[in-house]
């Protein structure tokens, strides 16, 4: 006999009241994936999350200036990362307000790694030019900024893609901390599949303008639907104030085409009736994603998201006694992250379970990254995984925390203000 497990049909208020009664069932993306029907059919809230590399991002800041006088900035560069002074002058107020963007970079230093340093409190060092030509040149320190806040002008894509190079040479690229090994050789990928926020509500029925998130741990506002979003693939945009995040979510990673901005979202998911029920149940293994040509992006075949995360590593082991020391260490030289020591010791804080050590050296650092099989113009390949721009280790961490939040009510359930076309 099948037994139908049905749930009651609630409202955004209905769900608010029992979270401020401290009655509501809160589970996470992933708990609500393994639990029975009839225990998913009694749970109001979903807390999905994703961390992973976003170019779409960049700072708004308000830096003051304390050792000249000037008039207005004309140029501004913040640890040597070009940012750009304005739109507000602030004539004769020794204060730059200035926009840096995620992507920016000087060197192997990108945005992402300074985002990052200012909220641990390193000295940043401001260098800029008046418009009367007077030259600043002076340490700042986060803690003295009035104004930082980190805004999108698109994150939080409902999953991604997966790359691989299927030409003879190698290519550089943002999709790979190394350049692309040639010949289908390997494969990288982003997207946490199925504790994705907008793939728990790919309509966005719940997830509207006004949705409170977490970014980078802050609370934060969803803003819009960001450029290049689709009806089959949607993105978001938020703002959250940079002041509250935790550096622990955020960062720069190296790609071979130079550093990028590592961003970690939570949103919840108000499970208000079948439908949604539904769509928060979906598994790594029924989301598609494509399996793209590197240098132009246009997709080959497709994979799901069951074949790179169901029963592979999170992160990785390292077992220093395996070391041959070799003259130079790639794997400590090609961390995206810089964190493996010279002692091979992985800093957890830093490191962001990309996996690339263990395809390196795999003698001394584990990992089951996975692999997939497919069948490209009638010659089956097997590629396996070598490098992941998703962090779903971290993702999960975020998705506890809102989960946490919303229980101990540090965190309120919000109704969209207005709904977003996906
Ligand atoms: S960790 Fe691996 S690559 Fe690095 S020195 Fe040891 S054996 Fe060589
Ligand atoms: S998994 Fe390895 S290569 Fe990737 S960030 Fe962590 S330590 Fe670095």
């Amino acid at each position: 006999m099948v037994f139908v497990i049905q749930m009651t049909i609630r409202t955004f208020n209905e769900i608010k009241r029992k979270l401020s009664a401290g009655e509501a069932v809160v589970m996470t993306a992933q708990e609500i994936k393994e639990c029975t029907e009839k225990e998913a059919a009694e749970v109001d809230v979903v807390t999905t999350g994703t961390r992973g590399v976003m170019s779409g991002t960049y700072g708004v800041f308000s830096i003051p200036i304390k050792s000249l006088k000037f008039s207005k900035a004309k140029s501004l560069f913040l640890n040597g990362i070009c940012a750009h002074p304005g739109p507000c002058p602030n004539e004769n107020l020794n204060l730059i307000e200035a926009v840096v963007f995620g992507t920016a970079s000087a060197g192997n230093y990108g945005a992402g790694m300074l985002f990052r340093d200012m909220l641990e409190n390193k000295p940043i060092h401001v260098e800029a030019v008046a418009k009367d030509g007077t030259q600043i040149s002076e340490d700042v320190f986060f803690e003295d900024m009035p104004y930082a806040k980190l805004m999108s002008t698109r994150n939080a894509f409902r999953n991604y893609s997966a790359m691989t190079n299927p030409h003879d040479h190698p290519i550089t690229t943002i999709f790979h901390a190394l350049e692309f090994s040639p010949n289908y050789k390997e494969l990288t990928f982003s997207g946490c599949g199925s504790i994705n926020p907008v793939q728990n509500d790919p309509s966005l029925r719940t997830i509207g303008i006004g949705t409170k998130v977490l970014v980078n741990g802050a609370e934060g506002f969803v803003t819009g639907t960001g450029t290049r979003s689709t009806q089959q693939s949607p993105n978001l945009t938020a703002v959250a104030d940079m002041k509250e995040m935790n550096p622990d979510y955020m960062g720069g990673f190296m790609t071979s085409e130079g550093p990028e901005c590592i961003v970690s979202w939570a949103v919840p998911i108000p499970v208000l009736d079948e439908t949604l029920l539904k769509n928060v149940r979906i598994q790594n293994e029924q989301i598609q994603l494509p399996l793209s040509d590197v240098s132009i992006r246009k997709p080959m075949t497709y994979i799901d998201y069951g074949k790179l995360w169901n029963g592979t590593s999170l992160s990785v082991k390292a077992d220093s006694d395996k070391c041959k020391h070799c003259e130079v260490c790639k794997a400590v030289k090609s961390c995206p992250m810089s964190a493996i020591s010279d002692m091979l010791e992985i800093n957890r804080y830093r490191c962001f379970n990309c996996g690339l050590c263990s395809t390196i050296c795999p003698d001394v650092f584990h990992a089951d990254l996975g692999k997939v099989q497919v069948c490209i113009d009638g010659t089956t390949r097997e590629i396996p995984v070598a490098c992941r721009q998703s962090d779903r280790a971290r993702a999960l961490k975020i998705s506890r925390e809102l989960k946490s939040k919303l229980l101990d009510r540090t965190f309120l359930l919000t109704e969209p203000v207005e709904k977003l076309q996906p």
